[in-house]
């Protein structure tokens, strides 16, 4: 690893925190953290541009002149992550090989875009670590730890994600998973400023890569399982001084509104949502950007609780909850909005990856904005006015039959409310579309979607109370849960499905589909060589043909894929590259699946070039529950109220009914279940904040932590009488 180690000075380490041996022996310890440098260019110099990424609005909007950079997270405004470059493409994409890779230090979700600029590669893990690499052989030039606090990880929904960095004039911007907006010096990762862009005593988190429009630098939030109030602001690059800042949701109306799309958006709300939290509508991941029109677009997110008739009593369509909305960049002055799902209830956020590009219509082309949310319609959007144009079924979807389009709105089936009884729905609140970005090839005219198709049985709660810093979800836990029948829980399992679907948007049909053989399956890239990327579940890299769908070739990425890949060209050599390591929220809740389908996380940057021949390490992982539960001393109505208090508070970590992904430790198998004082001192003390099992005394008593042990030790009882193939207890 000759290149790792020249490139390893002690002022490539900002804070210098480690010493240059100990660096090195973690390094060699760990694997070489590390570029296995496999394309032979050894010998080529690592050193970055003088003036690293040196981007502005010139280059930005000139994007496709520069096509062997990635500047931006969609790649352009457009956010259509499609690359014109071209090198590899159908006829040679078999010959496609590692050229290197890179080890994370963190064993949780990865979900970044990489940014590629001027020889720089910039990645994020989880925990919003930021590396640059040298892009040609994946040597680290620096790494920067903003330190998020582990017990944070208890406002984190799904997982300590990061979706990736800005640039913009020699800066690299980040969100923290804390809510705090970073900016480094590109050249050394040294902090120039960092500011909280939340108020830290709430359960805000950023996991969405921030966008930079003539020097304000964009950043929303996430929290809406929690309680908070959802807006997305802009800071100026240079000083980061608040510029803008625009609201998603209206605030107590008795104190006033803060412009008049909050006075019009509150005539659409009853009773008092701003005490349960702040009504939610983060603004945790898309945006785009039109510079012609001067709009940009936000994706808004779901409701605190999700459970509308809780929120927002008698109905109402909750603007701008789970709706598109444009604004002008330089002011966060209102324009125009589309609600996707009108007084959501079921966790439908719009906060999917939005595309804008040309589309011809019925014979007209249309400047459109497209977007497929977890509702499970794609909408093909009028992104001058905000006019519906179309709206089509990309996948099993029951909640409605169709979306009017004199109206714009859903026709919603019987019961979808859930008011009149549990109703099992497609898609589950994980959607039939999460946040792994969809691309577009304008040369095929297809979108290329990551189509989740599963249920979730939505019901009522027995009683809710708003619980500050708790999920408030507003939904009954055990209602939403894996059926104690096994035969049940298998034929439930049955209907868990993934896939690749290319959609055509302007006949708004599907033209061609790969079913993957796991759910949660990674986001995608088109590119001119007429091919389609795509990381799955079960541990693939694939390459498929752009008109048919047609496998081409693969990569074994020994761990599950949910990141979209992305490709750069330096020296007129074509890359393409993939963050990998299985996470999120799937990851984490639906343990009952991904301990049978999916792949243990390896955190890793995997960079492929023509002619490459590179493997990667041998991976040993085991995912056996070793079982040794105590004696079950509690009667059955503890265990129930275990059973309801651990799906309302635990399930969104240690996973559904204590079967946890993995990512998490199990608690079925813990040490910790074995007496209620090591438990408590877990559980309400924080003996393992520093693990990221935050203190939770505040919030659950005594008694409740009880109940919360005694059904996870029902629960380690049956997981083991299924292991050994004896009948459930
Ligand atoms: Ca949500």
């Amino acid at each position: 690893m000759p290149s790792f180690r020249s490139s390893l000075r002690s002022d490539s380490l900002p804070g210098g925190p480690i010493p240059l041996l100990a660096a090195l022996a973690v390094a060699m310890l760990i694997g070489a953290c590390s570029t296995s440098l496999l394309g032979g260019d050894a010998s080529e110099k690592t050193a970055a541009a003088a003036t690293p990424a040196a981007v502005d609005s010139k280059r930005l909007l000139g994007a496709d002149k520069e096509p062997g950079s990635w500047m931006s997270h969609g790649r352009t405004y457009s956010e259509q992550r499609f690359s014109p470059l071209n090198k590899i493409d159908t006829t040679n994409v078999d010959e496609l090989g590692l050229a290197w890779s890179f080890d994370f230090e963190t064993e949780r979700g990865i979900e970044a875009t990489s940014i590629v600029v001027d020889g720089v590669m910039y990645a994020t893990s989880a925990w919003s670590i930021v590396y640059a690499l040298d892009a040609r052989t994946g040597a680290q030039l620096w790494r920067f730890d903003p330190k998020v606090a582990k017990d944070k990880s208890r406002h984190a929904c799904c997982d300590v994600v990061n979706r990736g960095v800005a640039v913009w004039k020699g800066q690299v911007f980040f969100g923290a998973l804390d809510g705090r907006l970073i900016a480094l010096d590109a050249k050394t990762g040294e902090v120039n400023w960092e500011i909280a862009t939340v108020d830290p005593e709430l359960p805000y988190t950023i996991t969405g890569a921030p966008r930079i429009i003539r020097g304000n630098v964009l950043i929303g939030n996430g929290g809406a399982e929690y309680g908070v109030r959802g807006f997305v602001s802009a800071y100026d690059v240079e000083s980061g001084d608040l510029v803008w800042r625009f609201y998603t949701v209206p605030g107590d109306p008795s104190k006033g509104f803060e412009n008049d799309a909050m006075e019009m958006a509150a005539t659409t709300w009853n009773g008092e949502w701003y005490e349960l939290g702040g009504g939610g509508g983060t603004v945790w991941d898309s945006m785009a950007h039109d510079p012609e029109l001067d709009l940009l677009y936000i994706g808004v997110g779901n409701g605190t609780p999700w459970n509308q008739e809780i929120r927002s009593p008698g109905g109402g369509d909750n603007l701008f909850l789970s709706s598109i909305v444009a604004l002008r960049p330089d002011t966060g002055e209102y324009v125009w909005h589309y609600q996707t799902t009108p007084g959501e209830t079921w966790d439908y956020t719009a906060t999917q990856h939005i595309i804008l590009a040309e589309l011809e219509i019925d014979g007209v082309e249309r400047k459109v904005l497209m977007q497929a949310p977890k509702n499970g319609f794609f909408y093909v959007i009028d992104r001058a006015t905000g006019e519906l144009i179309s709206a089509e079924k990309y996948m099993n979807l029951t909640w409605a039959s169709h979306v009017d389009l004199e109206t714009g709105r859903p026709i919603e089936t019987e019961n979808a409310r859930y008011l009149d009884g549990p109703q099992l729905t497609f898609p589950s609140y994980l959607g039939g579309h999460n946040w792994h970005p969809m691309s577009f090839n304008p040369k095929t005219g297809l979108v290329y979607i990551p189509v989740l198709d599963f249920p979730a049985n939505y019901g009522l709660p027995e009683n809710f109370e708003y619980k500050p810093g708790l999920p408030n979800l507003g939904i009954d836990g055990i209602t939403g849960s894996l059926p104690d029948d096994q035969a049940e829980r298998d034929a439930l399992g049955a209907l868990v499905k993934g896939r690749l679907v290319a959609w055509d948007p302007s006949k708004q049909e599907e033209a061609w589909r790969v079913e993957h053989p796991g759910t949660w399956n990674g986001g995608t890239l088109s590119t001119a060589g007429d091919l389609v990327f795509q990381g799955t579940s079960n541990g693939e890299f694939v390459a498929f043909r752009a008109d048919n769908g047609e496998r081409l070739w693969s990569f074994p990425s020994q761990t599950g894929i949910v990141a979209p890949p992305m490709t750069f060209e330096i020296d007129g050599e074509q890359y393409v590259s993939v963050n990998v390591g299985w996470g999120g929220a799937f990851a984490l809740v639906f343990g009952e699946y991904v301990q049978a389908e999916s792949m243990p996380n390896v955190s890793r940057v995997l960079t492929f070039k023509l002619g490459s021949t590179g493997t990667l390490p041998e991976v040993e992982w085991t995912r056996r529950v070793e079982f040794n539960p105590p004696a079950q001393q509690a009667d059955a109505a503890t265990i129930r109220e275990g059973y309801s208090l651990y799906q309302d508070i635990c399930l969104g970590c240690h996973g559904l009914n204590a079967v946890s992904g993995l990512l998490i430790p199990d608690l079925r198998g813990s040490a910790y279940i074995q007496n209620q004082v090591a438990w408590d001192s877990v559980l309400r003390d924080g003996a393992l904040r520093a693990n990221g099992m935050a203190a939770f005394g505040e919030q659950i008593d005594a008694e409740e932590s009880a109940a919360i042990r005694a059904y996870v030790i029902q629960q380690a009882w049956r997981g083991q009488a299924l292991a050994e193939g004896k009948p459930q207890p």
